[in-house]
């Protein structure tokens, strides 16, 4: 890889650690903003959503890598202290390229890409949805929202709703209820619903005022829509690896070790 770019957290030790990349990397590669083959997220695992939007328009040419300058990160493979490594891993340019599935949405006329999860929200009053699958009528939900998530997104808000953990490499998405209500009258699943490719949901509403469409760490206004479409998109995320980190690993470093 010859062009990288840094996409940095704007505190004081994550523009440290980009600045002695910086010092590193220009003698061996150029530094191009606008196309550049490699992107280095400095900071968590919010910096790395943020880079993944900012580079969406050339998704497919560029791969990311997150340094963690906070406490921990799920999404970054470096720790702040270990920034030397990084670059030395880079000079020495033996890596592996894996990728993560995007969620592809399309509301209001808009198409949107998640590398996490779609949420649609309703804080102020019950949100009422109609959920089609493979335009099926499948069930009718009313409570707060629903989360579609991928398998990178599992461990995110989908796992503060009780929803699995799904290894980030596998093509599935994760359907799971934001405070449903459930009774007599009031019937839905009630459990996350794991689904695949061959899959589309839509969720219908003729009242969606209030509601929020969130989209990683983004946040939109849905009203005047009355469905959303999502499938796993044919789009993935690039991410390299320089040196290998387990799943299992990374997910005991986040949630099980001290
Ligand atoms: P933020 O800074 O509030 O981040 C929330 C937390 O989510 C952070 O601890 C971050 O490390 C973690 N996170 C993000 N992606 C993750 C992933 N794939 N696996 C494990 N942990 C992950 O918000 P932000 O930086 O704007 O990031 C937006 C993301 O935050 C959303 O995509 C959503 O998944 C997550 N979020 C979670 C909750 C919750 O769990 N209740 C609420 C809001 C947002």
């Amino acid at each position: 890889m010859k062009k990288y770019a840094i996409v940095c957290k704007q505190d004081k030790k994550s523009i440290e650690v980009s600045q002695a990349i910086r010092l590193e990397l220009d003698s061996i590669m150029d530094y191009d903003e606008k196309y550049p083959e490699l992107v280095i997220s400095v900071g968590g695992d919010g910096t790395m959503l943020y880079s993944v939007h900012k580079y969406m328009y050339q998704i497919e040419s560029v791969s990311f890598i997150g340094i963690h300058t906070g406490t921990l990160g799920f999404l970054t493979d470096y720790q702040k202290d270990e920034y030397l490594d990084f670059i030395e891993d880079v000079k020495n340019n033996k890596y592996h390229i894996y990728h993560r599935c995007l969620l592809e949405l399309v509301a209001n006329g808009h198409t949107y890409y998640a590398l996490n999860e779609v949420r649609v929200e309703n804080n102020r009053r019950s949100q009422v949805m109609d959920i089609y699958i493979n335009h099926d009528f499948f069930e009718t939900f009313r409570g707060n929202g629903l989360c579609i998530s991928t398998a990178s997104g599992s461990t995110a808000y989908n796992k503060s709703l009780g929803g699995a953990v799904i290894n980030s490499s596998a093509g599935l998405m994760q359907l799971s209820e934001i405070a449903g209500i459930h009774h007599n009258a009031y019937r839905s699943l009630g459990s996350p619903l794991i689904l695949d490719y061959s899959h589309k949901i839509e969720l219908r509403s003729d009242n969606f005022d209030g509601a929020i469409l969130g989209v990683d760490q983004l946040v939109f206004d849905l009203k005047g829509a009355d469905r959303i479409e999502i499938v796993l998109s044919n789009k993935k995320a690039r991410f390299i690896q320089y040196r290998h980190v387990p799943y299992i690993q990374r997910l005991k470093r986040a949630y099980l070790s001290d």
